[in-house]
């Protein structure tokens, strides 16, 4: 099958370093590989994600040197999430089908009083609360709020061999708890929109931050149970300060709008990110193309990597 991987941000903001940094990860590993390379806008909260933040998003990548061979802002409608509702109905009506969905009608006050400790990527072990409601219970709840639909997950541990971080194992249910399908407002859980996206577009690798490696098992469980092929996962190192914190306020907001205007050219954040994960031993301004050729994920660290002071000075 023909290598295909993505860049899908999500419109809420000017793109940042980090994002950046696994844009050009993602378009370097397809583009070594001499595959194709796709731009979908993940605008599921269409209010907080206006067009005009996804143009720009397009027009800093086209700065940055990266190309796309579908999607974006030409490639029609159907790139942005927003649109996608039907395509995602029909895969929620395949797991509703197997019995695995059910409405969860608790509250954030009451999943934050009733659920294990903050993972690292923000999510809860879910404590199973609403699980086992009879019909009744339901129709009565229904009555006072809209619910949201989880997924049952089984006692199972999924392991998986990522191209970047090695193999990770975790057990469904201890570790991650059934989880939203689709949100009380009706809008649909990314867990379900980015299984559904990347196989539908035929994405066979997906790059993202080392930060969602624990919710690749969600996502492999729902590959497994909608009959679709999972892709290959890289999840890469973040980007912390010079001494290792992560990136705060005080570092100066590293958004592309600052870079541009600081930089006036992208080789030299270029040649910066490539000399922080491993890609070249020096930081020299090169060009996004140039390091295509011996590009290979053995040279990308596993590690967070701290920047350098150079792109941190205002
Ligand atoms: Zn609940």
């Amino acid at each position: 099958m023909a290598v295909c991987g993505r860049f899908a941000p999500t419109p809420s903001g000017r793109i940042h370093l980090g994002n950046i940094l696994c844009a050009m990860l993602s378009w370097l590993s397809v583009r070594a590989k001499g595959g194709r390379y796709l731009l979908r806008i993940e605008d599921l909260d269409a209010m907080r994600c206006p067009r005009s933040l996804a143009d720009q998003i397009e027009d800093d990548l086209q700065w940055f040197g990266i190309d796309w061979d579908d999607g974006g802002s030409a490639g029609g409608e159907s790139w942005y999430q927003s649109t996608r509702s039907p395509i995602y109905d029909r895969y929620f009506e395949k797991l509703e089908q197997q019995g695995l969905l059910y409405p969860c009608f608790c509250s954030r006050a009451e999943l934050h009083a009733a659920q294990a400790p903050h993972r690292s990527d923000g999510t809860y072990v879910y404590a199973g609360t609403c699980r086992g409601l009879t019909p009744e219970q339901i129709a009565e709840k229904r009555k006072h709020r809209p619910p949201a639909m989880r997924v049952r997950v089984p006692d199972r541990t999924v392991s998986f061999s990522d191209g970047c971080q090695g193999v990770y194992t975790e057990n469904l249910a201890r570790d991650c708890g059934d989880f939203i399908i689709r949100r009380s407002d009706g809008v649909y859980g990314y867990q379900l929109a980015v299984v559904v996206d990347d196989a539908e577009m035929g994405v066979t690798e997906v790059v993202r931050g080392r930060d969602l490696l624990e919710s690749t098992p969600r996502q492999l469980y729902l590959y497994e149970r909608l009959g679709l092929p999972a892709p290959e996962f890289y999840h890469i190192p973040l980007l912390t300060a010079p001494d290792g914190r992560r990136l705060s306020k005080r570092d100066g907001d590293l958004d592309l709008g600052v870079l541009r205007a600081r930089f006036g050219r992208p080789e030299p954040i270029v040649g910066m990110l490539a000399a922080a994960v491993g890609l070249r031993p020096t930081a020299e301004p090169v060009a996004l193309a140039e390091l295509a050729a011996d590009f290979s994920w053995d040279k990308v660290s596993r590690m967070d990597v701290a920047l350098p002071s150079e792109i941190l000075q205002r």
